[in-house]
């Protein structure tokens, strides 16, 4: 660090803890520490104007969740509504989860962080961040607790198609959808078949003339009605919602895993059930060989539940329709098709996914070198090997994100509360000798699960070993019993720099 650097550094405010992000894992690891860490200093820097991270970031028609909101809720506050839920329920929750908890006087907005500095000096991180009016902001930290998602929020991922540029109409990413954009009557073609696309399409279907799911292949989905039966019934006999909240959420993750397993063990059967439910909507005569029926097991990537099966009754009645096929290039009017065909449309909508950064765009120096999350192994999907005093919350991909996000703050909470008593300002995580030629591998086994942005992105994500406790197991059944049990005295955890027992 330079002389001038170093002053700043030491004229910077300080905080036990730094969150980076106020989405959905930074306000909960925001709450937990306010609850089972009182007294500690901490503040939440986040880029954008509110908070709501993936909930404010999207606003294209209809944006909801496709997972239920008994799992995606945090633990400790029951949800109320109906299951799947729109970004602006998401978002009222979450102000109530705020303002219950005092939270927002430790919400800094219109922060960007930039650069993060671990010295082993000082035991600290130096925070470097830019306010939105362009002013330079220098915080220090004890613990870099990094929520800032998975997906950079700028701007989404769009393929670049020969003659894009010769399409006379809009070409419009989700992620940056012109609140103005005035879809009524006109013709649109919307790429992917992703979530997205599949709640795009029936919320647009009324307003414009015609809308085309233009789908290289296809997806799986579940449709259902947007209900939870033991919910229902609950509140029928006047159960206390806490109770509600906590026995749905049982049924929901017991009824998630026998599905799981069932996706592996027996997939012909699950897929049999899957198509059969898309025919009831859609009737026998309809193509679901061609445009509902995936070449993947169901599971290998997220399956999104179609509330109400809105997308089939969208398809039904004639104003959305599916094509798949591959795009040749777009033309003047709008896309030609590898079969020959071409789409026309005023407005073509690129649900295409986004790019990764596991980074949120931070560039991490320890003691004076660059270090690079895809240079880490990963302790339990969580720590990383050579970044000091730092978790990430990286939620789950077949289970509600949020339930890592309670568990995750557990274990800060635990390691935080032990290293205050032990005095100990510096925890890392390093593979032990015995595990010295443990197999490394990529972040996440493609075999087992492989949508496009995690392979486009998987180079920079950290490294996962063939030891349980060097992987994100994506496990939450086990790991919800597992992390309590992790032993912060075990071999994973290094200490100020030597081997101190917590
Ligand atoms: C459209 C969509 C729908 C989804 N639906 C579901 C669902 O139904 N169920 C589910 O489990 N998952 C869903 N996901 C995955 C979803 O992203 C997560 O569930 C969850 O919202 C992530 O929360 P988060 O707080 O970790 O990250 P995010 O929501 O990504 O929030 C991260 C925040 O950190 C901020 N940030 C990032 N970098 C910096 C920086 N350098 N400095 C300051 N601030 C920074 C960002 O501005 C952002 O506000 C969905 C994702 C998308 C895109």
């Amino acid at each position: 660090m330079s002389a001038t650097a170093k002053r700043a550094a030491e004229a910077a405010e300080h905080f036990d803890v730094l969150i980076v992000g106020a989405g959905i894992s930074g306000i909960g690891g925001a709450y937990h520490l306010t609850h089972q860490m009182p007294g500690t200093s901490f503040v939440v820097l986040e880029t954008q104007e509110s908070f709501g991270g993936t909930w404010i970031t999207h606003k294209y028609p209809g944006i909801r969740s496709d997972s239920d909101l008994h799992t995606f809720g945090y633990r400790f506050k029951p949800w109320v509504g109906p299951p799947i839920a729109a970004a602006s329920e998401i978002l009222k929750y979450m102000s109530e989860v705020i303002e219950e908890n005092d939270l927002g006087r430790h919400i800094r907005y219109g922060h960007t962080i930039r650069k993060a500095e671990w010295s082993g000096k000082t035991n600290t991180w130096t925070i470097d961040a830019l306010k939105a009016n362009g002013e330079a902001v220098r915080i220090t930290c004890g613990f870099l607790w990094m929520c800032q998602g998975y997906y950079r929020h700028g701007k989404g991922y769009t393929p670049e198609w020969p003659g894009m540029s010769s399409f006379k109409g809009k070409i419009v990413h989700p992620q940056a959808w012109p609140t103005d954009l005035d879809y009524t009557g006109k013709k649109m073609i919307v790429i992917g078949s992703g979530a997205t696309a599949a709640t795009l399409v029936p919320n647009v279907a009324n307003d414009v003339e015609h809308v085309t799911m233009l789908q290289r292949s296809p997806t799986w989905f579940i449709p259902g009605r947007n209900a939870i039966e033991i919910a229902e019934k609950l509140r029928e006999l006047q159960v206390d919602e806490h109770w509600i909240h906590e026995i749905t959420r049982r049924q929901i993750l017991k009824d998630q895993d026998e599905f799981t397993r069932r996706a592996r063990e027996d997939t012909e059967a699950v897929q049999k059930e899957l198509l059969d439910a898309v025919k009831l909507f859609l009737g026998e005569d309809y193509d679901i060989a061609t445009h509902f029926t995936p070449k993947y097991r169901p599971w290998r990537q997220r399956i999104a539940f179609i509330p109400d099966g809105d997308l089939f009754t969208g398809i039904a009645s004639g104003k959305a329709s599916v094509v798949t096929d591959e795009i040749e290039r777009f033309t003047e009017k709008g896309i030609l098709l590898k079969s020959g065909k071409e789409l026309e449309a005023d407005i073509i909508v690129t649900a295409t996914g986004f790019d990764l950064s596991p980074q949120g765009d931070i560039d991490f120096v320890v003691d004076g070198k660059p270090r690079a999350m895809s240079d880490t192994v990963t302790y339990r999907g969580m720590m990383f090997t050579g970044l000091p005093n730092m978790v990430w919350v990286f939620g789950y991909f077949r289970a509600s994100w949020t339930l890592r996000v309670d568990i995750v703050a557990d274990f800060v909470c635990r390691l935080l509360t032990q290293m205050k008593k032990t005095g100990a300002k510096r925890v890392e995580v390093a593979i032990p000798d015995r595990l010295k030629d443990m197999k490394l591998s990529s972040w996440i086994d493609p075999e087992d699960f492989n949508p496009g942005y995690i392979m486009r992105g998987m180079d920079a994500l950290p490294r996962r070993g063939s030891e349980r406790d060097w992987q994100h197991t994506q496990d939450y059944w086990n790991e919800k019993d597992e992390f309590p049990k992790l032993d912060l005295a075990g071999e994973a955890f290094v200490y100020d720099g030597g081997k101190v027992l917590a």
